[in-house]
């Protein structure tokens, strides 16, 4: 019989943490939410913990914490509540956690995600943020703390799909020509050049095919999210940037694709639902009832492919440029953007001002090598600094 896995869920308020308590509930059998963590939202994280009775439920903030202490003590549980940095990377490396989804949005789940690397976790990464700040000193965490990393990103996971064995040294080692990362182009697709810049938050926010929290649904619509992505395949699967096409694929049906030298194109196919690339990671190797509704390739009809615009969405562009400048360029773009769309999203810049800001602390930073967890944090709260002192003078 197969042991209960334990399974702790960084960011289990958020969209991707709610689909995977969403699977985990359908194998109680296999899975245990052992540690539930969000930033500040009470209520949210009182209902899982009535539902899912974990043996600790973790909030970054520390008067939310208290304030859900007392709601569980008064419903009877008997969740601990923590507080804190340190108690996410506890609850990550619990020596009875099996496996940690790391789904906290942005640079601030850089630590935990390590310290279950660290501890030699089953890691579902969600969080991307993660390989694009630090990839090399995460997957070097991965290796020596004999860690098993499993991609959630819809791309990634099917990628790992269709790759030749998921342990090989290089691409051409497994036979692999080059990966087709598919992008659906977000709602601006169509878009000309003097309606991107009038875009508004209520429009970006408006995505043709996936629901997803605020940050990564402004991503997608400015593509930078592809940029992430192409930078996180480099790490996942070890891939020079000639070696990552984006394909823009409009009904997202095909999450992705791996071309090998004799010309075979495999490529995995699903509904856009998070819960197939969810459950894929949760049961690997074996395959999971999700509750994803079956494909039907009738209703689709059609699969459209086209080439991608940088010059209309820069912001693919500067994740490449980013990528093959190395160290600590990667950092500063994804520090920039964090700061370009939390500021779009509470409408103090415009939609291109996004791309235009990053361009700017990029050329403008000093660029390092990405050696230290040190330098990394040093490059992300300098690229903030200027980000921010950007957005004051223009
Ligand atoms: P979300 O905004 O819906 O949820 C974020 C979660 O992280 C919440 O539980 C929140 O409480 C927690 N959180 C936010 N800031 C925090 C902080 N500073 N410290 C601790 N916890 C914090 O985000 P999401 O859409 O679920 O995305 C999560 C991650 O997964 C992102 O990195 C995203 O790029 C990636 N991802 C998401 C999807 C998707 O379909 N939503 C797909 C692929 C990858
Ligand atoms: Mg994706």
């Amino acid at each position: 019989m197969l042991k209960r896995q334990n399974v702790t869920i960084l960011g289990a308020t958020g969209t991707i943490g709610l689909h995977t308590l969403d699977v985990v509930a359908r194998h109680p059998e296999r899975f245990r939410a052992y540690a539930l963590t969000a930033h500040s939202s009470i209520d949210a994280l009182f209902e899982l913990c009535k539902k899912f009775e974990p043996v600790y439920a973790v909030m970054l903030d520390a008067d939310a914490a208290e304030a859900l202490r007392l709601k569980l003590l008064k419903a009877g549980s008997a969740t601990e509540v923590l507080c804190g940095m340190t108690a996410l990377e506890k609850v990550a490396s619990h020596p009875e956690v099996d496996a940690v989804m790391a789904a906290i949005v942005g640079a601030a789940g850089l630590k935990p995600a390590m310290a279950a690397a660290q501890a030699g976790k089953r890691i579902l990464l969600a969080n991307k943020e993660t390989l694009v700040m630090s990839g090399s000193l995460f997957m070097q965490a991965v290796e020596q703390g004999g860690a098993s990393l499993l991609p959630i990103d819809s791309e990634h996971n099917a990628i790992f799909q269709v790759m030749p064995s998921p342990k090989f040294s290089s691409l051409a080692d497994g036979g692999v020509k080059r990966i087709l990362l598919t992008a659906s182009g977000g709602p601006f697709r169509k878009a000309s050049e003097a309606e991107l810049q009038a875009v508004t938050l209520q429009q970006a926010l408006n995505h043709p095919n996936w629901v997803m929290g605020p940050k990564i649904t402004i991503d997608s619509a400015t593509l930078m999210n592809k940029g992430l992505e192409v930078i996180e395949a480099h790490w996942l699967f070890n891939a020079t940037p000639e070696q990552i096409d984006v394909v823009v694929h409009p009904q997202s049906v095909i999450h992705s694709m791996v071309e090998y030298v004799d010309g075979s194109v495999l490529a995995q196919l699903g509904n856009p639902d998070m819960r197939t690339p969810i459950a894929y990671a949760l049961g690997y190797p074996d395959r999971l009832e999700s509750g994803v509704s079956a494909l039907d390739l009738f209703k689709i009809a059609r699969l459209d492919f086209e080439a991608p615009d940088v010059t209309r969405f820069p912001c693919l562009r500067l994740a490449f440029e980013a990528l093959k400048c190395g160290g600590t360029a990667p950092a500063v773009l994804n520090a920039a953007n964090e700061i370009g769309v939390d500021a779009f999203l509470k409408q103090k810049i415009t939609f291109m001002d996004i791309p235009r800001m990053i361009e700017s602390v990029l050329a403008n930073a000093n660029i390092e090598s990405a050696d230290t967890l040190e330098q990394v944090v040093f490059a992300d709260v300098a690229a903030r600094a200027a980000a921010v002192e950007w957005m004051q003078s223009n």
